[in-house]
């Protein structure tokens, strides 16, 4: 079976190469031609010769996806809607801001984690993404539009850390010097709170944003949202923030997508608000999307600033994020969960 060959780091690069009696030097050049110049054709690669061409092509593969759909909105927030080689669909989404261009790309088919707000997971997790499509999200958005992406939020459909090994690779490859140079402060993962892989990921001891979606301050009114909840408690998952925390001295960012008459009311807030207190964070409040298939509203304007204000108060670092994108179903899973229905 032929290799995906631009998951490969320069090591196993190497000795792939070497192990095709080539030159150890050349892996450079292809690391180049697939990271740098993201080529998707061995035949590209101007500086091999044939018989390496032949050679690469017989035993691996580059991955490239099809894009079967691509929605702007009014703000120049692009939808992805790519097609992967045995046809399962995924979602990435291109934002512009005064800085730069970021990413929102997923790391699974679907999703298994059953928020009951979140398009994502209404129809289950079909499978791992490797790390070179996660990769490919990025190469195709950048060779189409001739731009540089800055920053990469890994928070598109699915749970990076259930495949935090591809998401380890991915982070790795995408900060390589020889390849795209991103910086891991450039890089965000956002996870429904697996606390036993937050201390896993504690142990990479890497330096990207950790983004934990939290929802809810209490026990009862998260579980009811995120059934995550019912493995990990809030206590538990905050010990192992905290381990991450000391581990990496890095500040977690908390999610917390306000619903109208959930998880919105002063009680909510100060219970937060004692939560942080104490811990490197930043929470980032979200007027939650709304979700055909779900009875969720968001809550209104005047209330999403009176809890932030709560928040403030008592020195919680606090953000309420701009919405981008909601005129094109740019929210969690929305956009492939409709073209998938239209599809039946
Ligand atoms: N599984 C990871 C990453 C993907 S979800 C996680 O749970 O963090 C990315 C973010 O979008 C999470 O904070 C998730 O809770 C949030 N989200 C999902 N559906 C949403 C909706 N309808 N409105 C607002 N935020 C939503």
């Amino acid at each position: 079976m032929k290799q995906e060959i631009n998951a490969l780091n320069m090591e196993e690069l190497e000795l792939a190469l070497i192990e095709l009696n080539e030159k150890k030097f050349r892996a450079k050049q292809i690391f180049k031609w697939l990271h740098e110049k993201m080529v998707t054709n061995f035949g590209d690669m101007s500086n091999l010769s044939k018989s390496l061409i032949d050679k690469l092509d017989e035993n691996f593969y580059i991955t490239s996806m099809n894009v079967l759909e691509r929605l702007e909105s009014k703000d120049q927030t692009i939808k992805y809607l790519f097609q992967l080689h045995d046809h399962h669909i995924i979602e990435t989404v291109l934002m512009k801001y005064k800085h730069g261009y970021s990413i929102c790309i997923s790391s699974q088919v679907g999703c298994r984690m059953g928020c009951n707000f979140c398009a994502s997971t209404i129809d289950g997790l079909e499978r791992n993404l490797t790390s070179g499509e996660m990769l490919a999200q990025i190469y195709t958005i950048q060779r189409e539009k001739d731009i540089k992406i800055r920053n990469v939020v890994v928070m598109g459909s699915g749970e990076p850390l259930e495949n935090l090994d591809h998401l380890l690779r991915f982070i790795e490859l995408i900060n390589i010097p020889e390849g795209q140079n991103i910086g891991q402060r450039n890089i965000t993962v956002s996870t429904c709170g697996l606390a036993e892989q937050i201390r896993k990921l504690a142990k990479a001891n890497l330096q990207i944003t950790l983004a934990v979606s939290l929802h809810a301050p209490y026990d009862d009114i998260r579980q009811s949202m995120m059934p995550i909840n019912r493995k990990y408690s809030i206590q538990t998952l905050f010990d192992a923030c905290d381990y991450y925390t000391q581990s990496t001295n890095r500040r977690i960012t908390y999610e917390y997508a306000l619903i109208r008459g959930v998880n919105d009311t002063d009680a909510c807030a100060n219970e937060l608000a004692r939560l942080l207190k104490h811990r490197l964070s930043h929470i980032n409040l979200i007027p939650v999307n709304d979700v055909i298939e779900r009875e969720y509203e968001k809550s209104s304007e005047v209330r999403i600033q009176a809890f932030a204000g709560q928040l403030e108060k008592k020195g919680i670092n606090v953000t309420i994020r701009r919405e981008l994108g909601s005129d094109i179903n740019a929210a969690c899973g929305q956009l492939r969960k409709s073209y998938q229905d239209k599809e039946k």
